[in-house]
């Protein structure tokens, strides 16, 4: 179970939305530092492949067989030829056409090149025997050439089977029976499993692929709804988890338009992965909210959410610095915090440690020697919280009071002490010749001959007869360690979840729950 609880939230400003809802998503599998040089599908049904263009599948052609493979056309980097016999006005013509000419002898596959539908053969390392082929085929034919940017699908046999370069739709491959809600499709890579809708593969400017899964959005949602909170959990909780997903995820069109999707698959977004998600429950709270939105007047809310916030949630100008009338703090009565997964917590940080973080951060105070809360929000949240060193001091305001020690502090709600005070005992000895002592200077002595010496942590006097240790003691922990204590966990705004989790035990139902904790707004199904 994952809940999104790290991120750190950009709230983009509040905008009117036109009534109008993209009804797939496309969700980002491998991109950035994860882009993969191939990507293999598996599935029990066969394959349909074509183009994604303007979020929707324009399937090209259906294939046979349990595997394929998309990887860039022009391996090597070089760009590459291929002779092309015929353009096709639309999708629906292409596997006519490629009949057509296998029919006269030519061994051709399909093609998607700069906003046209081609067949095609290939492929060509250089325009000469391209040209050739193309004067001496049986059909004429012309040369065209594939760029950098180019990808294929091949079967598992190697052979070409679609070849796509074009500056908007990337290759799309899909289960042959994608029109049922239920076909799954298989990926390969770190990401592995089955998925729900389709994929689109393009080259981006590493020269690798980006893998985008395209998927209808309330199919989306059944496996955020199982990644963000447990299926076991109240229907009315899953239900007011599905409307927030859904709210969250329309808000995010785009979001990552630099990859060429809207929603990544991590808490960055929301929790997202194969789609083992088949609790009937989740299903149910999915379907039974379908198109359901949350608005402020007419705006579609930020539905925000945590895993815990103790006794009152945040709000967002403490957190983010930004002002929403919906995202203000409100009593969480019904979350259990004492008994949930880290409801109540405390946790330390030493002294080294946090030196260390602060050097990483490229704050030069010297040694960290003190950490102090010198500022609280009305419901009792840190907004502002000193670090003191040996060289200065740094002050963290809103939501750094909970990133900057983020390994001691779940929430930004706590409080934090220094770990203790070293307490030392008074070691009297009566006769100072006898005294033998071992260790360093702390402890007090007052030796048979009337002077006090301090002398070790720990020492052991011995007076003739006996030996006795002491110990310099710590008596209420470590004075090199900072104890954080707290309570939630996550960012603190908006919907916690245990909370609604409480609610809808209680009896409440999602509405209430959502308009619970976002002021003011008001549910409408949108489509
Ligand atoms: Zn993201």
């Amino acid at each position: 179970m994952l809940f999104a609880l790290t991120a750190t939230v950009a709230l983009s400003a509040g905008s009117t939305f036109a009534a109008e809802y993209a009804d797939t998503l496309r969700v980002g599998i491998y991109y950035d530092s994860a882009t993969v040089d191939s990507l293999t599908f598996n599935s029990d049904t066969g394959f349909a492949a074509g183009v994604v263009a303007k979020r929707e599948f324009v399937p090209m052609i259906s294939v046979s067989g349990s595997s394929v493979t998309v990887e860039k056309a022009s391996a090597g980097g070089s760009k590459k030829f291929y002779v092309s016999y015929s353009v096709c006005d639309d999708a629906e013509m292409v596997e006519s056409e490629l009949l057509k000419i296998r029919n006269l002898g030519i061994d051709v596959f399909a093609g998607y090149i700069d906003s046209e539908f081609h067949i095609l053969s290939g492929t060509f390392e250089n325009n000469n025997d391209a040209l050739w082929e193309a004067e001496n085929a049986a059909v004429k034919g012309r040369v065209i050439s594939v760029s950098a940017k180019g990808t294929c699908l091949k079967n598992s046999s190697g052979k070409t089977l679609l070849v796509v370069d074009d500056g908007e739709c990337g290759l799309a491959v899909y289960s042959k029976n994608f029109e049922d809600k239920n076909a799954l499709l298989n990926i390969s890579g770190s990401a592995k499993g089955s998925y729900r809708g389709g994929f689109e593969s393009k080259i981006l400017s590493d020269g690798k692929l980006t893998v985008v899964n395209v998927v209808p959005v309330e199919e989306y949602l059944y496996s955020v709804v199982c990644r963000e909170m447990s299926p076991s959990w109240e229907v009315e909780a899953l239900k007011a988890q599905a409307v927030c997903a859904r709210n969250f995820a329309l808000r995010r069109i785009n979001y990552h338009s630099k990859f060429g999707f809207d929603v990544c698959r991590t808490v960055c977004c929301q929790a997202y992965s194969t789609s083992a998600d088949n609790s009937e429950s989740v299903h149910t709270a999915v379907d039974e909210t379908r198109g359901e939105l949350l608005f402020y007047n007419d705006e579609v809310v930020q539905t925000v959410y945590s895993s815990s916030m103790g006794k009152r949630t945040e709000n967002v100008k403490n957190v983010w610095g930004s002002n929403f009338p919906y995202l203000v703090s409100v009593e969480n009565p019904y979350e259990d915090t004492e008994n949930i997964y880290n409801g109540k917590w405390s946790k330390s940080l030493t002294k080294v440690r946090a030196t260390e973080i602060m050097k990483a951060g490229g704050f030069d105070i010297g040694d960290v020697t003190d950490i102090s809360v010198i500022e609280r929000t009305e419901a009792d949240s840190v907004l502002k919280l000193q670090v003191t060193g040996t060289k200065g001091s740094k002050v963290f305001e809103r939501e750094r009071c909970r990133t900057i020690f983020s390994e001691a502090t779940y929430s930004q709600r706590y409080t934090v002490s220094n770990g203790g005070t070293k307490t030392y005992p008074s070691v009297t000895v009566t006769n100072g010749d006898n005294i033998s002592v071992v260790g360093t200077n702390k402890i007090s002595v007052l030796g048979g001959n009337g002077n006090i010496s301090t002398v070790a942590n720990d020492c052991t006097a011995f007076n003739g007869k006996s030996k006795k240790q002491y110990k310099a003691e710590t008596t209420d922990g470590d004075p090199d360690t900072f104890v954080f204590t707290g309570e939630g966990w996550g960012h603190g705004v908006g919907m916690s979840q245990y909370g609604a989790k409480g609610m809808a035990a209680a009896g409440f139902g999602y509405d209430e729950i959502l308009t619970h904790y976002y002021t003011g707004t008001h549910l409408e199904k949108a489509y």
